[in-house]
This record gives C-alpha cells, structure tokens and sequence, in this order.
C-alpha cells in the first residue's frame, strides 16, 4: 500500500462520528435510524474497497462529500416503494403489467375513505349486529342487470373457479373446443377445470361445434354447459356455434344450468366508439344464461375483482361454498366497485370512467392535445428534440375486441445523437417512469392513455432525456 492509500483510509471517519453529523439528522428521521447506520456502513465499506483498488482520487479533505454522496444514494432506497405509479403512454387502455385500469376519481376517494379508518364492511347499521361483506356491491349490480342476483370475489378466475367448483364437483361440463382458451399469466381454462374438481367435456372443433355436439354429450355425469368469451382470439372464416338462446333452451331441456364466462364485463354498447366484437354483459342474460361471470378491471372500469351475476338460487349456492372465505375481496375492492357500479347506475359511467373516456376519445381530440404538447416542448428545447405526428392505433387491451383497433394521432420522438433504444430507457428511468413503444425505429406516445395532468410530466421527463440528466429527482 502506498501513502495515498494509507492517508485516504484513515481519513474515513467512523460510523457514529458520520451519524452525529446534523447534515444526517433529516435523512434519520425520514428512514429510521437503523437503516441509515446500514446505509453508511454500507458506504464505508464500498468506499474502504474502492480506495483499495485505487479506484479512488479524491484527496482526503474531499473524501466526506464523496462519502455523503455515497449515502445518500444508498438512503434513496429506503424511500422508494417497489410498487409505483407510471405514466401509460402505449395507447393499451387495458395493460395488464401496468395495473390494467385507472379508477374513477369517486372511486379512488371511497377506497380512501374506508381504508383510513373503520366501516360498515360486514356491521348491519339498521339493526346493530353483524352483516354481509358483499351485500355491498350487490344492491347495483341487481339494479343495473334487471333484478339478477350477484356476488363479488377476488378476480374473474376466482370466479371461474368458484362457479365450477360449486355446480360441477364431480362432475362433467361440457365446452366447445373452440372455446379451451388460454389467456395471458397462463389462465387456462382445462387447468382451472382440474382444479375446481370437475371433469372437460370437450365437444365439436375447433372452428366449428353445433347444438347436436353438445346434446350427443349429455349425461348421467353433466352437471353443467360452459361457454367461454373467446377474449383475445377470433375464429373467423368457416366456424359456427350455436347461439346463446340455443343453448339455454338445450340447458333447460335436460335441467342443466348454462354459464358463461365473459371475459371482459361490458355495461355499455361499445359499437358507437368502433368496437364490434364485444359482448354485453345485460345480452347474455337476457339469452337466459343462468349465471355468467367477468372481471371488475378490464372493460368495466374498476378495481381487480371478479363478479358473478345470475340466478338467485346459484348466487346462493356459490355463497355456502366454503371456498368463497378463500376468494372473497377485501374491503377496499369493494368500495371502489360500489362507486364504479354507481356511475354507470346514475348514467354517468361516460364521463367518470377513465377507461370509457379513453376509448371514446377521438383522434382529432388526441392530436389536439399531442400539438399543444409539441408546442410546450418546442418553447423548453427548440430543435434539441424532433417531435412529429403520425396517425397510428390504439389498442383496447387486456383480451378485450381483439379485432378493434382505435384510431389514433401519436407523437414521435427523435433525439439527435440517442438511440430509440436509449430514449425509451431513459424515459423509463424518469420518476415517475415513462412507458411507450417504438416502431420504426421511433419513440411513439399516444395520449389516449395519458391523463391531461401527466402531460408535465412526459415535458419534463424529455426535458430530462435530452438534458442527458441522469434522473430528475421525485416530483
Ligand atoms: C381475463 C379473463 C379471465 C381472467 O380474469 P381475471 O380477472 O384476470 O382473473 C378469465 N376468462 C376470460 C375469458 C378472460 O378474458
């Protein structure tokens, strides 16, 4: 070892001389103390190797600033949660690796408010005693779907599993190949089936399966007909299946009950904002359906659950399973679900719904505000970004009318000198972090996913970008 070497390690102050310094006092009593003694021992030792190796230049009167860096930057991650927000800019209204939707504003403020203190959640206030969890949300949802029973669980596979586990344990149902889908996050319908304890009954092909398949497969072991929302593929050219109508009246024939699992729980018709292909949640039951089933976060706009509507007998049965103790939601799932069925309950499910908003939003409204933010950026960077519009698509997301594609304005981005690559890292790397795509080799936003608030945030993080500054602290 030679001088330097030795001066700098002996210049190192000790842990507790380092923690006494009121520089640290702040930083303690927003990390705790313990983690800021590791935090410095952490940095002490990095440093001790880092002199060692001769990695180190300072002289030993800067070495202090070089430790308090050290620290800092190791405290930071006492301060950030794993779990954050994002600003969606892909144009996926329903991104399932992005927390699928964004709740309503009413929504996010009940979830508040029964999350910060106490609440009715299973307390009877009219007579004193204890009450139902899920007599919350139901009062709505018989409302809005014509006087049908329902109940609500942790999300639509758990709903899934609960329907068959409770009709068909034991037993056999039957289910068109058409319909064996599997989904993202390795969903599949055969494996749910095994589990839930009832055996596949597969009828048909792929493409095409008839009324006639399906009764040839009706015996002493059915306990129940599935159809199955085909989500994020499309049969087309030469392929048929019965209609819904028919197959109730098939299921009523031999006393069988028939349900569907839809997917996405559509309330509204989509057909006015282009979108054709998916299902409504009031049609199927009123094809006689006994029971269907869909999720609370994709199309309907709510928080994650799953919710089952349909015969009251059913519900009932579905309820006394014990697994229902297993699957049901917590409270603050239920809050949000209330407030998202009272939108649409009051016929305001179009204004309040981020994720209604988002899919009627038109092209010429989007490219109305990529222009106003192309101008923002221009007046902060001049000619150090190339902004452009394009028109491209939107897409709804989350297995939902795979076949619709939402006409969109994007912007693309180019930065002289910094790779498409790079720029969508780095846009990625700002707090809060940036998520877009790139086609051609050019770094695409679409703003229909992008809340008008955040547009200071997408200024601020191509300010960054462009600044090369490394990342702007939270804002
Ligand atoms: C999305 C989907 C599911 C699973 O719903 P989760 O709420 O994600 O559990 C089940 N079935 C179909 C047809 C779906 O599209």
């Amino acid at each position: 070892m030679n001088t330097t070497t030795l001066q700098l390690l002996r210049a190192i102050p000790s842990v507790d001389a380092i923690l006494q310094q009121a520089a640290f006092e702040q930083l303690a009593q927003r990390i705790g103390r313990a983690q800021l003694s590791a935090c410095v021992r952490e940095a002490l030792d990095q440093l001790r190797e880092d002199i060692r190796a001769g990695r180190v230049q300072a002289d030993p009167d800067e070495l202090m600033q070089t430790i308090e860096r050290q620290i800092i930057a190791r405290a930071e991650r006492w301060r950030q949660l794993s779990l954050r927000p994002v600003v969606n800019a892909t144009g996926v209204i329903i991104h399932t690796n992005l927390g699928r939707v964004p709740l309503s504003a009413d929504a996010v403020r009940q979830v508040e408010m029964v999350a910060r203190g106490y609440s009715n959640l299973e307390y009877d206030l009219e007579h004193g005693r204890r009450g139902q969890r899920d007599a919350h949300g139901e009062h709505w949802l018989t409302l809005l779907m014509d006087g049908h029973s329902a109940v609500v669980v942790n999300n639509n596979a758990a709903a899934v599993l609960l329907v068959l586990n409770t009709l068909a344990e034991g037993g056999e149902v039957i289910i068109s190949r058409g319909e064996l889908i599997e989904i993202g996050g390795s969903f599949r319908i055969p494996d749910i089936m095994l589990k839930s304890g009832c055996r596949l009954r597969e009828v048909g092909t792929t493409n095409r399966t008839r009324l006639d398949d399906y009764e040839q497969a009706i015996g002493e072991q059915t306990r129940l007909l599935l159809r199955v929302h085909q989500s994020n593929f499309r049969i087309s050219g030469f392929a048929e299946r019965p209609s819904l109508q028919q197959l109730s009246a098939l299921a009523r024939r031999y006393d069988l009950p028939l349900y569907e699992d839809l997917g996405s729980g559509c309330f509204v018709d989509l057909a006015a904002w282009g979108i054709h292909d998916e299902p409504m949640v009031q049609t199927s039951l009123q094809a006689g359906v006994d029971l269907c089933s869909f999720s609370g976060d994709k199309l309907l706009g709510g928080p994650q659950c799953g919710i089952i509507v349909g015969k009251a007998d059913m519900i009932r049965r579905l309820r006394a399973n014990p697994l229902m103790r297993a699957l049901r939601p917590d409270k603050m799932t239920l809050a949000a679900l209330e407030a998202t069925l009272r939108s649409y309950a009051v016929g305001r499910a179009t204004e309040e719904l981020p994720v209604l908003q988002m899919l009627s939003a038109t092209p010429a409204e989007i490219r109305r505000r990529a222009l106003r933010l192309i101008r923002r950026v221009r007046r902060r960077l001049a000619d150090r970004v190339r902004l452009g519009l394009k028109s491209g698509h939107s897409l709804t997301g989350g297995g939902s009318a795979p076949d619709s594609v939402l006409p969109t304005t994007l912007i693309t981005v180019e930065v002289p000198g910094v790779s498409a690559a790079q720029c969508q890292a780095r846009l990625r790397a700002f707090h809060p972090p940036i998520i877009c795509r790139i086609e051609d080799d050019l770094v695409l936003l679409d703003l229909r996913t992008v809340r008008p608030d955040e547009e200071s945030v997408l200024l601020s993080a191509l300010i960054s970008v462009v600044n090369h500054a490394a990342v702007e602290p939270g804002s």
